[in-house]
């Protein structure tokens, strides 16, 4: 018999999580203005809200925790984590910050003016947030495919090279501070790139003489999409194809919340001596003096570990086929999901799922909210509601895609936790004819008002 697959770990500590009923959750969620990000932790069974900084960590990163230096200056927890960005990354020069949008304020401080124009692959909603804050504009250039769930594409995070050299053409090179290609792409659903795409965009980017960074929030996962599917690129280690990918660019900005392995944590690393020079005044400005940049000692050592344990394929594959396990039950229960799957997500496609609730209503939050009432599980929209306003006609911009996302935090949940995610999901699409109508804005900050926005019922 066919051994079956079994995680690479096994369960030091365990933490208490609980269930409620129904009537209780049909309560909270109203008090929480149908914002999920308002609720309490308490009132979720089963959370799925976002996959950062909800991981559990290893015994040898809690190692680190205890003997993390915390000395202002030159810590020896400082020098353990340039050491391991040096080896993954290959960059020369990195600072330490908080967490990523922290890296993507202080680097675009120094690069990004009022009026420029900066190209990527669905910038993530913090980074656009960065840009646009600046009066500079984000423009999307990933490929068509991304934006049909159906369609089965193996780099649907790719860069569309037309559309690319189009913003080139169409602007003067001192209006392009960088190019920045998001891996994996997690507006398109946490979807990858390929090695043979960001090459050719390196290309283009060194003819233009236009430098290229990469939010790499996800990289490792990215990675091992790359060993899976990239033709030449099987039999290569995870820590290989990632030099490969950040020899591309010039630098990168991260958020080690993610494929960090860590509960909190950035940093930018590049190659130009300058940039660094720039962003270093900023980054003691906002975030702390350069050897620890706003993160504590102890977790910088804990994510020196984090990035060799993340960029090793037994814990890639435990992490991405287990997203690839709910997935597919989903498929089975005739759910409409993006294909292929995510590396850290499932994404419940709700244009397919609930078209009978008006876009201007919000359809994927109410499928969200319908989600925690059923089950006491926490996704989060990423349609309408992320998309926010236009920042001039401050009109709702409707996405081509209206999503739920289902983030799997890293070494957390148990496959029995995915049979339930998928049982409670087949029972609201069962009912998914009664919904008629979805949910009307009463409250919203000026920008990233997805955190605290707040709606009534219709
Ligand atoms: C999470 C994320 C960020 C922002 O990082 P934070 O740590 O949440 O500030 C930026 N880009 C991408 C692609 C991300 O996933």
């Amino acid at each position: 018999m066919e051994l079956p697959y079994a995680e690479p770990y096994k369960i030091k500590m365990v933490e208490h999580i609980k269930r409620s009923t129904k009537e209780q959750r049909l309560k909270w969620i109203k008090e929480a203005n149908y914002n999920l990000f308002n609720l309490s932790s308490d009132k979720v069974f089963i959370d799925l809200l976002t996959d950062s900084g909800t991981g559990a960590m290893s015994d040898q990163q809690w190692a680190e925790m205890m003997i993390g230096d915390e000395s202002y200056a030159g810590s020896s927890s400082f020098k353990k984590l340039k050491k391991s960005v040096k080896k993954i990354t290959g960059f020369k020069y990195f600072l330490p910050t908080h967490q990523g949008r922290a890296a993507e304020n202080v680097l675009f401080s120094a690069l990004v003016k009022e009026g420029d124009v900066v190209p990527g692959n669905s910038h993530f909603d913090t980074t656009k947030g960065h840009i646009e804050f600046r009066k500079a504009t984000a423009v999307d250039c990933t490929i068509d495919e991304a934006f049909d769930t159906s369609i089965i594409h193996p780099f649907k995070g790719n860069v569309d090279l037309k559309k690319l050299k189009t913003v080139f053409e169409s602007h003067p090179k001192e209006k392009i501070p960088f190019v920045i290609i998001t891996i994996t792409c997690n507006s398109a659903g946490g979807q990858p790139v390929s090695v043979q795409n960001i090459k050719e965009v390196s290309t283009l980017c060194k003819q233009y003489e236009i430098p290229l960074y990469f939010d790499a929030a996800r990289f490792a996962e990215n990675a091992y999409f790359i060993k899976k599917r990239e033709i030449g690129y099987q039999d290569k280690t995870i820590k290989e194809i990632v030099k490969e990918v950040f020899s591309y660019g010039d630098g990168m900005t991260i958020s080690a919340k993610k494929d960090g392995l860590v509960n909190m944590g950035g940093f930018i690393a590049l190659n130009d001596k300058e940039v660094f020079k720039q962003a270093t005044v900023f980054n003691i400005m906002f975030e702390g003096f350069i050897t620890y940049g706003g993160m504590n000692g102890r977790d910088m050592g804990a994510l020196a570990v984090g990035l060799n344990e993340a960029t090793e394929f037994n814990y890639l594959e435990s992490r991405v086929e287990q997203v690839a396990y709910l997935g597919q039950k989903l498929v089975d229960y005739c759910v409409p999901v993006q294909k292929p799957f995510g590396g850290h997500a499932i994404f419940l496609d709700a244009n397919k799922f609930v078209p009978t609730i008006p876009r201007e209503e919000y359809r994927a939050q109410a499928l969200a909210i319908e989600l925690y009432i059923v089950g006491g599980i926490r996704g989060v929209e990423i349609g309408t509601v992320l998309a926010d306003r236009d920042p001039f006609t401050r009109k709702n911009r409707f996405p081509e895609l209206e999503l739920v996302r289902l983030a799997i935090p890293r070494r957390t949940y148990s496959y029995n936790h995915m049979d339930y995610v998928a049982a409670a999901l087949k029972n609201v699409y069962d009912t998914r004819k009664e919904a008629k109508s979805g949910y009307v804005i009463v409250d919203e900050a000026p920008i990233m008002r997805h955190f605290t926005v707040k709606f009534e019922k219709l």
